[in-house]
């Protein structure tokens, strides 16, 4: 039996840790089991590293990031392969390059374009446990590249699936999926399985205890994914194929995602092409937009409202204002948040969303923005009120009973 673990930040945070991880890779090896093992860099050293880079500029070249960026994970890697050699087992550590991952050129959010994994095999196949860093890989021209933050999780799914892994195992502090963040909630409930899709939308809403990009390509490569504790033995969620026995259930999990600003654009000219102009403005300066809301228009001029990463709000303003002749007004705010209702039982039933407005109405909350999709409800709200929303909507759908 091959599989792939994937240990996280905090499960590889210090030299006992490290050390933690080295026994439970070796028990799994005691056990019969074929491993190749991925590894985050120590939990805090990317943003670490990072704030190295912004002492200097706060814009420093991508291609520098990732050769600075990728040096946190092969730390682990190594210590980890020493770690275990230490204890008498046969380890090798490599980089994502000698694990044979190749991405684009689009460096510190690079996509993977082919996995070689002869390497590897050739290593599992004398017997060795293989160590790959996390999070890395290398662009045709032979430069570093990474894929971007959480990434450690896509490298490991894309190896189990280049390797044909019987499963892939992603450990980190909590035991699994919960029906929210257990840190907000401490009611939260474990979810022994989960579909792709809903996981996935929970990950792009905000949970960030799976990479979203991870969840989809498990999804396109049939992976079996688990989510496990490297701090117990505990069970784990299974994220796998949609059952009927899940669309019996109604809300699978809420999501609270505080990285979200609003950008509303005042008396915009209400002309054909108008949206495709600032949109594609946004597009090519790679910001990426979440909700957006128009209204009708009354006596030639609209109103216009989206939502973008915080870190963004300063170029989208900036890109914005190059707009003026089409726009009479901008206000912004950067202390909003917002809180998304997953489940697949929303597809055959009706009156989700009407609870969740009530829900939060009912605790003065007010509610700025909506979006909808087949699987999920998006509510942009004021900041403050995020972590009192999770808790009301968890309720309002007894997520904890
Ligand atoms: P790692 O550093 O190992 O990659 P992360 O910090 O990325 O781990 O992810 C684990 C964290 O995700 C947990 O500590 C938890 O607070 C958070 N989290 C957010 N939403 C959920 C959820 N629905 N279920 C479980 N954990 C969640
Ligand atoms: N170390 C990288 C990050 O913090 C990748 C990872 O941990 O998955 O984003
Ligand atoms: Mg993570």
């Amino acid at each position: 039996m091959l599989v792939v673990q994937k240990y996280g930040g905090t499960s590889v945070g210090d030299l006992d840790r490290i050390e933690n991880v080295a026994n439970r890779v070796a028990k799994a090896r005691d056990e019969g089991k074929d491993l190749v093992v991925v590894v985050s860099a120590m939990s805090g050293e990317t943003n670490k590293l990072i704030s190295y880079a912004e002492h200097f500029t706060k814009n420093p070249a991508k291609k520098e990031m990732d050769m600075l960026l990728s040096s946190g994970e092969r730390v682990t890697a190594a210590l980890l392969s020493i770690a275990l050699q230490s204890k008498g087992y046969d380890a090798v550590a490599m980089t994502g390059r000698q694990a044979g991952i190749v991405t684009d050129d689009l460096h510190t959010y690079a996509r993977i374009e082919s996995i070689n994994p002869a390497a590897m095999q050739n290593a599992i196949d004398q017997g060795k446990i293989v160590i790959v860093a996390g999070f890395q890989g290398v662009n045709k021209d032979g430069s570093v590249t990474t894929l971007g933050r959480g990434g450690s999780d896509l490298s490991a799914v894309a190896l189990a699936g280049a390797l044909k892994a019987d499963q892939c195992e992603i450990y980190s502090d909590v035991d699994g999926i919960y029906t929210t963040d257990p840190r907000i909630e401490p009611n939260a409930k474990k979810l022994d399985i989960i579909s792709y899709d809903e996981m996935l939308e929970m990950s792009s809403l905000g949970a960030k205890v799976l990479q979203n990009r991870s969840v989809e390509l498990a999804k396109k490569l049939g992976v079996r994914l688990y989510a496990k504790s490297s701090f117990t033995d505990n069970e784990g969620t299974l994220i796998t194929e949609e059952s009927n026995i899940m669309e019996a259930v109604l809300v699978s999990g809420v999501v609270l995602d505080k990285n979200q600003a609003r950008v509303t654009l005042r008396g915009v000219s209400d002309r054909p092409g108008i949206a495709a102009e600032i949109f594609t403005a946004l597009a090519d300066a790679n910001i990426n937009v979440d909700m957006i809301i128009q209204n009708v228009g009354t006596d030639g001029s609209t109103n216009l409202g989206f939502t973008v990463p915080q870190s963004e709000l300063e170029n989208a303003k900036r890109l914005m204002e190059s707009f003026d002749h089409d726009i009479g007004g901008m206000d912004y705010d950067e202390h909003v948040c917002k809180v998304s209702v997953v489940g697949v039982g929303m597809k055959s039933h009706s009156g989700v969303a009407a609870t969740a407005f009530k829900a939060l109405a009912a605790n003065n909350i007010n509610i700025q923005m909506i979006s909808t999709s087949e699987i999920k409800v998006s509510m942009i709200i004021d900041e403050k009120y995020g972590e009192l929303a999770i808790r009301t909507l968890h309720e309002a759908y007894e997520l904890d009973k």
